[in-house]
């Protein structure tokens, strides 16, 4: 098409050209000459024809040529900046050149659309960072500033110096997650993998845990008994922090005398699912796809009270991706949740 357009315009003008000096020379010959036009007229037709066949072959080489040689230049200033590389030959039809500039152009939308993402989510992560520390910090302050002032009640000093403590505490749990997740991202975190049993590492999380589930009269259990150890290969650790993470929100999600129930599955080709399944406030759907984000929360309000950094679950998917297993999630609110993810068994 654009060539067509091209050749039309090289056309005209040679028309244009031709027009003229045929005039031009026919004005000659009458006016100057006076010749009769039966004279000329033949001699003029030939004229026309091949003079506009020369100059409409002159016209687009040189229009290609240039066309070329700018578009050339075109693609010198624009390369650096981007990944694209162009093959532009002596011979490029001038609608591959506008096709391959389209191309740059929306390759260089998409660019602009990436970073805008980007700068929004950096945008918001940092908002959400001074959030946080906020809370904590301005706790702190707040009892700082109260014991300076001086208060005689020793009972009442101790109080606020531990709420300081547990302030400061909080600061600390968060610095640590975050620094956790800056490592996975910048791929700096290093996986100790070795073989382990599952079922001990999930009783081991239980024990753990066992006062804090007792707290809302709430039960750990397995879905069934497992006699037998079952070998894993993984990072024992952080599978721990996975388990403790997951079951943790089961109980700060979950209602009094709630249920947590771990499940195994052998699946095939080697590997595990775990689950971890509760019949707590459960998540809207709408929820699901940004769960694991940081610092993302259902309730933004009514987590923050409950101590949690809304780091658990990201950090929680990046242990689960460096080991290279998936995690899954299924939810119902006011049902329940379902958290689950993929482990390799070790055979040897
Ligand atoms: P938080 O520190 O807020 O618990 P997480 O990353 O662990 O951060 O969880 C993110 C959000 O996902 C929580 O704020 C909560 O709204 C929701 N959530 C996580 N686990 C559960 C669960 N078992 N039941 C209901 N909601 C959950």
């Amino acid at each position: 098409m654009e060539r067509f357009k091209f050749k039309k315009a090289s056309f005209v003008s040679a028309l244009l050209v031709t027009v003229v000096v045929v005039l031009l020379q026919f004005l000659f010959f009458f006016f100057f000459l006076e010749l009769p036009i039966s004279q000329f007229s033949s001699m003029l037709f030939m004229e026309f024809i091949v003079l506009l066949i020369l100059v409409y072959i002159l016209l687009s080489y040189s229009f290609e040529r240039f066309l070329i040689t700018r578009v050339r230049e075109l693609y010198k200033s624009l390369i650096p900046t981007t990944s694209y590389t162009p093959s532009v030959g002596q011979s490029e039809d001038i609608d591959l050149l506008t096709t391959s500039l389209k191309k740059l152009n929306s390759d260089q939308n998409l660019e602009i659309e990436l970073l805008k993402k980007e700068q929004s989510y950096r945008r918001e992560f940092i908002g959400n960072l001074a959030h946080e520390l906020k809370t904590p910090l301005f706790t702190v302050q707040g009892y700082v500033l109260t014991l300076l002032d001086g208060i005689e009640d020793k009972k009442i000093v101790k109080k606020y110096l531990k709420q300081t403590s547990k302030g400061v505490d909080r600061l600390i749990y968060i610095i640590k997650d975050l620094d956790l997740i800056t490592k996975f991202e910048s791929g700096m975190a290093t996986l100790d993998q070795k073989p382990f049993d599952i079922i001990a590492a999930i009783e081991n999380v239980f024990e753990l845990l066992e006062m804090q589930a007792s707290e809302n009269k709430s039960v750990l259990k397995f879905d069934r008994e497992y006699p037998e150890p079952l070998m894993v290969y993984a990072d024992e650790e952080r599978i721990q922090q996975v388990l403790t993470n997951l079951i943790v929100n089961s109980l700060k999600y979950g209602v009094e005398r709630g249920v947590t129930e771990v499940s195994l599955e052998v699946l095939k080709e080697d590997k595990i699912l775990i689950r971890i399944a509760d019949n707590g406030e459960g998540i809207d759907e709408e929820h699901l796809p940004r769960l694991f984000e940081r610092f993302y929360r259902v309730d933004k309000t009514r987590n923050r009270n409950q101590g949690g950094s809304g780091l658990g679950l990201a950090i929680v998917k990046h242990i689960i991706e460096a080991h290279g297993e998936k995690i899954f999630v299924e939810s119902e609110a006011k049902v329940g949740s379902e958290f689950s993810f993929s482990l390799t068994l070790d055979r040897n």
